[in-house]
């Protein structure tokens, strides 16, 4: 077990959403193991007052500069720091005032603090998986280089980090992602024409943030996923599968060269790959319900439907291609998506608005930082524009 007089300081990025709040579930569940030290958040003061009162970390960062001042006031009576703006959560990121960064903001904005951290040497559990599509080799060099650990907590990542421990020496053939498949499995083009928002949000295994629901109903989730994969595991693009698994049971496989294959299951819960990923090298007792093997789900397994949901097809050219096209692809996801969710276009339309970004901007075979940043402003700037948003 860890030991309870070297607490870990977990700085929470993004605190006051689905993985932020269930991760302040897992550290007021083991008091003895963890503190929040850091708790960001964008726009949500409110969430992030109360937080800070219940956990009294050593630092708040509010991101929205128009909530400052009420963050401020609100914790005046207490130690607690106050920080602000977009720079403030790099700055924030960079200090040694923490052990283990929980990267959960969500989207591009989560790149540049978990950058900071990684080259301040602070070990990483990754939940903000458009990180390392927009630039993972960069990431993925950079925690070479300061030895950082990069620990997954997507659940289908932890399910094949977990299958890896003590296989360093084996080769892998192939990994296979489970897919739920979404609220709209099995649906047709005819049907997803006329899908609303409220509808899409409505996952049936997941209780998870706006944007990734919406991208597990278009299968675009599982696409960054693939790309996270490959740069979490150092694969190839063709040892990377997904097959659709409804019962979210079984959460990913390794398949080794001796054709051997290992799952990770269990009901579905985020709580587990979120203190899995926290405790690492240890696990930690909970009272979760358990998978129970008598009372079966019938565990089913298919094809993705990629003639339909087109959006995972395009993160496999992405993935292929490389260069800065999965970074162009997130943008232009990131725009869709929330176009979709302010209903400004419809659920197929997304397809459309992240293709034609994905053709229009030039492509980069070996980009820099700072290229990722300019494809990422281009393509936003081109699919709002196609928008008219
Ligand atoms: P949520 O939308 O629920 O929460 C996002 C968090 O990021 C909030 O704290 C939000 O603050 C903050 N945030 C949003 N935009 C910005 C910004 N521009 N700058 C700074 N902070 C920002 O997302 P989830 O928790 O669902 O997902 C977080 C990440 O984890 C995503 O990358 C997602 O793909 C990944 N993930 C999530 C899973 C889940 O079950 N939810 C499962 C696997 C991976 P505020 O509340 O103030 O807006």
């Amino acid at each position: 077990m860890l030991q309870n007089s070297n607490k870990k300081r977990i700085a929470i990025f993004g605190s006051t959403g689905s993985i932020g709040t269930q991760a302040l579930d897992v550290i007021e569940a083991n008091p003895h193991l963890f503190t929040a030290e850091v708790l960001t958040a964008n726009s949500n003061d409110q969430l992030l007052i109360e937080q800070a009162l219940k956990f009294q970390p050593n630092i708040v960062v509010i991101g929205d500069e128009r909530k400052y001042n009420k963050v401020k006031e609100a914790l005046a009576s207490t130690d607690i720091k106050v920080f602000t703006g977009e720079q403030a959560l790099e700055d924030v990121a960079a200090l040694d005032c923490y052990d283990m960064m929980l990267a959960a903001i969500v989207g591009f904005a989560g790149l540049k603090p978990t950058l900071k951290a990684v080259q301040a040497g602070k070990p990483i559990g990754l939940a903000n998986k458009e990180t390392l599509v927009v630039a993972g080799d960069i990431i993925m060099q950079e925690a070479i280089k300061y030895r950082v650990p990069m620990i997954p907590v997507d659940s289908e990542h932890s399910a094949i980090f977990q299958c890896l421990v003590g296989e360093t020496r084996n080769k892998i053939e192939k990994i296979i992602l489970t897919a739920s498949g979404g609220p709209f499995l099995g649906r047709k083009p005819n049907f997803l024409v006329n899908v609303k928002r409220d509808h899409a949000l409505h996952h049936p295994n997941w209780n998870m943030g706006a944007k990734i629901s919406i991208d597990s109903a278009t299968l675009m989730n599982k696409g960054l996923e693939m790309i996270e994969a490959k740069w979490l595991f150092d694969l190839h693009h063709s040892q990377i599968s997904v097959v659709v698994h409804p019962q979210s049971i079984i959460h990913s496989m390794v398949q080794f060269e001796d054709g051997s294959i290992k799952a990770q299951m269990g009901l579905p819960d985020m709580k587990l790959p979120i203190q899995y990923a926290m405790a690492f090298p240890h696990r930690i007792r909970n009272n979760f319900p358990r998978y129970d093997f008598m009372r079966p789900d019938t565990l089913n397994f298919e094809e993705p439907d990629i003639k339909t949901f087109r959006n995972l097809y395009l993160a496999q050219i992405a993935l292929e291609k490389g260069g800065n096209l999965p970074c162009v692809m997130n943008a232009a996801n990131e725009i869709a998506v929330y176009a979709f969710l302010r209903n400004r276009i419809g659920f197929l339309d997304m397809t459309d608005l992240i293709e034609r970004t994905m053709e229009k901007i030039t492509f980069i075979e070996k980009p820099g930082l700072d290229d990722y940043f300019e494809s990422d402003a281009d393509a936003r700037n081109f699919a709002a524009s196609l928008i008219k948003l």
